[in-house]
């Protein structure tokens, strides 16, 4: 049973359980205050004890085949596929995405299973000629032992996937640590793998806060630490597991990313990604972007254009097909982007629009309760040093940052921020494109798309501020295994 006395629990070496905390928590739905759930509160001791089920199954699980590791994947491939409206609705109630989102959530989690088990047919390793002819040189991939995985609300699938499907195929065991926000996401994922058969303490999850991710972190019998989140607490983790010989912390972070719209862009196209890279999710993802950094020749025309979006695009109910905009996640996250909306007209910016409290007709009926907020757009001087225009709000807070010179310029203003997470260019010229391709300080480029979206195959993480050279997705076999280089005399 996962639910004893209508308090969902832990799943610690294949059994449900209280732990030793008395604590409990609720997952409330941001887009109208409704409880969705009660949980218990993971302690140090829950998570010793994940840690020991991990350790331990780990000396079997680790040989068993790719293959045979895979197939328990599989099941949860197939489940997440069936379930796709369902657990959509489920993620938009619990993070207040829309709901094209909350399925997309679901979506980017099976492409990311099927891309690790499917894997397993292809075990990484490389055959090398040696300098010697008589010797075989090759290097061979294995497991590292216990993986924490540590992840934020906002994708509350697809993200525990992107760390946990390769490291367990690999032939790793996991402890998951999920954001405090979504339980429910996180016991969902519990119960398949409950239901897939896998073996006691392969999969633990803790539910809980930072206290029991922390415990995570300083356990020596943790081998990797998985982590998504913000860069306050990803630089904390990064900074504790690098004086530790042996151990490892993949961090992906936040950005403040920018998106340049060069002198000949097609406006149409700028105008969309802009739109749905600042306000789509509420502006609430690790690539939204929060800079606008628009050429003087088609600034008026881009900003009378996103301006008007900004003023009209629909914040309501995310399970309405028709909204645009969701809820932020919670309230203490409300009063962080209004703190920094009035950040922005101290520091002197000029505001072009402050949807910041909704219209009493705007609100949906029912959803009194909702950390309901919209667009907040501002002009800004490209080239002043101020903190609205420079450090992560993760809202619908949006800088406009005119440039008036050549595709140098606008990567300058683009590289200014410490952050190098994602960007994007809309032009039409190969030689902007291809000067931003190879200077913008970005792990993730777009051209002439919006500034969204990930693909399993290819690397997704940040430089600078916002990663420290763990890249997730196809990548996170660097993090989670370890290489042995092989020499054998014939
Ligand atoms: P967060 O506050 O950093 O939390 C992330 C996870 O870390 C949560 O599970 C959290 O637990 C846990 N945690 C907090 N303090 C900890 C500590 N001292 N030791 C170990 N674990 C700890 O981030 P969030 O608010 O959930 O997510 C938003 C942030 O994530 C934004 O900055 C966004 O840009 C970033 N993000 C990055 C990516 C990417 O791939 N680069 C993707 C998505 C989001 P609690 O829930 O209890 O706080």
């Amino acid at each position: 049973m996962s639910r004893d006395d209508g308090v969902y629990q832990h799943y610690i070496d294949g059994e449900w359980t209280d732990g030793t905390g008395e604590e409990t928590f609720v997952s409330e739905n941001p887009a109208n205050g409704e409880e969705l759930g009660e949980f218990r509160r993971g302690t140090e001791a829950d998570v010793e004890r994940a840690v020991a089920a991990a350790d331990e199954a780990f000396e079997e699980w680790k040989e068993l085949s790719h293959i045979d590791r895979a197939e328990y994947l599989w099941d949860i491939y197939h489940e997440l596929k069936e379930r796709h409206e369902e657990l959509g609705e489920i993620v938009t109630m619990e993070c207040g995405k829309e709901i094209s989102e909350g399925k997309a959530d679901v979506t980017e989690a099976w492409h990311m299973v099927e891309w690790a088990a499917g894997d397993a047919r292809h075990p990484k390793g490389d055959v090398v000629p040696s300098e010697i002819p008589s010797k075989d040189a090759y290097m061979r991939r294995k497991p590292r032992g216990v993986v924490g995985c540590i992840t934020p609300w906002n994708f509350p699938v697809a993200i525990p996937f992107w760390h946990m499907a390769v490291a367990l195929v690999e032939g790793n065991t996991v402890v998951f640590k999920p954001a405090e926000q979504t339980p429910w996401c996180a016991q969902i994922l519990a119960e398949m793998f409950e239901d897939s058969g896998v073996p006691d303490g392969v999969f633990n999850l803790v539910q809980g806060f930072g206290d029991a991710g922390n415990a995570i972190v300083e356990d020596d019998r943790v081998d990797t630490v998985l982590f998504t989140g913000s860069a306050e607490v990803g630089h904390k983790i990064a900074g504790k597991v690098g004086g530790e010989p042996g151990k490892l912390a993949a961090c992906e972070m936040g950005g403040k990313n920018g998106i340049v719209i060069t002198e000949n862009a097609d406006l149409d196209v700028a105008v969309h990604s802009a739109t749905m890279s600042s306000f789509k999710t509420t502006g609430q993802r690790c690539v939204s972007s929060e800079r606008l950094i628009v050429h003087e020749d088609v600034y008026d025309e881009f900003k009378e254009r996103f301006v008007e979006n900004a003023r009209s695009v629909a914040v309501g109910d995310p399970l309405d097909e028709d909204t645009f905009m969701g809820p932020l996640i919670e309230p203490e996250h409300k009063e962080k982007v209004s703190k920094y909306n009035q950040l922005a007209k101290d520091e002197g910016v000029n505001v072009l629009v402050d949807r910041e409290e909704l219209d009493a007709d705007e609100i949906p009926e029912g959803h009194e309760d909702g950390h309901w907020v919209g667009p907040f757009v501002y002009e800004a001087d490209a080239k002043a040093d101020l903190r609205c225009t420079h450090e992560e709000v993760f809202g619908p807070h949006v800088a406009l940052l005119k440039y008036s010179g050549d595709i140098e310029e606008a990567v300058e203003i683009h590289n200014d921020t410490d952050y190098g997470l994602a960007g994007a260019i809309i032009s039409e010229d190969y030689r902007q494109i291809n000067y931003y391709r190879d200077n913008a300080e970005v792990g993730l480029a777009y051209g002439n798309l919006p500034c969204i979206g990930a693909e399993v195959q290819l690397p997704f993480g940040g430089v600078k501020k916002s990663g420290n050279g763990y890249p997730s997705a196809r990548e996170v076999i660097e993090a989670v295994t370890e290489r042995t280089a092989w020499t054998l005399n014939n």
